[in-house]
């Protein structure tokens, strides 16, 4: 079974404030993105490895996988708009005989094989994908506006993390779809849901902290 990962890196990262995206933002001494790569590219679950860059990024995401000795980043591709643009773009570079797509964010830098076994397996039960997910602490509603109109049942609510795995065909179906409004989703599995596709959220990791605001990276930094 090969599995080709597509690590999403192309976001700005405005809500960081830095002078350069996100992906490049320092954690510890290095590159954000410098954590993810080399702990796909050490997963002996990995068998290859697509970038999606921010653009005017290209070059240096290929010098740091060089740096870092990435030897599976088989390409880097010019990130898109939007997230799931960006992953399609990169989903264009994944060879037709991949057996599975496994999505990870560069901003989940805490990425470790644990948690990639789990997605995987899932896929070997016969399911379509799989995503990692997290109980909800805190209480959920939903409102309008400023109005409180449902309070939601948190038992039955999963925070979902990347990496998140697919079939290769499903996924390709499920992301290539021409018409569908690509901005409506925030993460893989959405797609795969909309087309039909059965994902199993499976256990996700505490460690994924997802940098988003500066404080992010401190929370991470003491985690390395
Ligand atoms: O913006 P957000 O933090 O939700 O992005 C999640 C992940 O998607 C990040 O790793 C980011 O680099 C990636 N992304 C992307 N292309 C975009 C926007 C976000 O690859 N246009």
């Amino acid at each position: 079974m090969s599995v080709w990962a597509i690590l999403a890196a192309a976001g700005s990262g405005e809500r960081l404030g830095a002078d350069r995206p996100k992906a490049f933002v320092r954690l510890g001494d290095r590159p954000l993105l410098a954590e993810s790569l080399e702990r796909l590219d050490a997963s002996d679950w990995v068998d290859a490895i697509v970038v999606a860059a921010p653009p005017g990024w290209e070059e240096p995401v290929i010098l740091l996988a060089e740096e870092v000795g990435c030897s599976k980043v088989s390409s880097c591709v010019t990130g898109g708009a939007t997230r799931v643009e960006s992953v399609r773009l990169a989903l264009a570079e994944v060879p037709a005989d991949a057996a599975v797509v496994l999505v990870h964010d560069a901003a989940r830098p805490l990425v470790d094989d644990g948690v990639v076994e789990r997605v995987l397996n899932a896929l070997n039960e016969g399911w379509d994908g799989a995503v990692p997910g997290l109980p909800v602490a805190d209480t959920v509603k939903r409102v309008d506006g400023e109005q409180v109109v449902e309070t939601l049942d948190r038992d039955s609510l999963r925070v979902v993390q990347t990496p998140q795995a697919f079939v290769a065909d499903v996924f390709r179906r499920a992301l290539l779809r021409g018409s569908e409004p690509l901005t409506r989703w925030t993460d893989c599995a959405a797609a795969v849901e909309a087309s039909g596709g059965r994902v199993k959220v499976v256990a996700g990791d505490p460690q994924l902290v997802k940098v988003t605001e500066t404080g992010d990276l401190e929370r991470v930094a003491a985690l390395l």
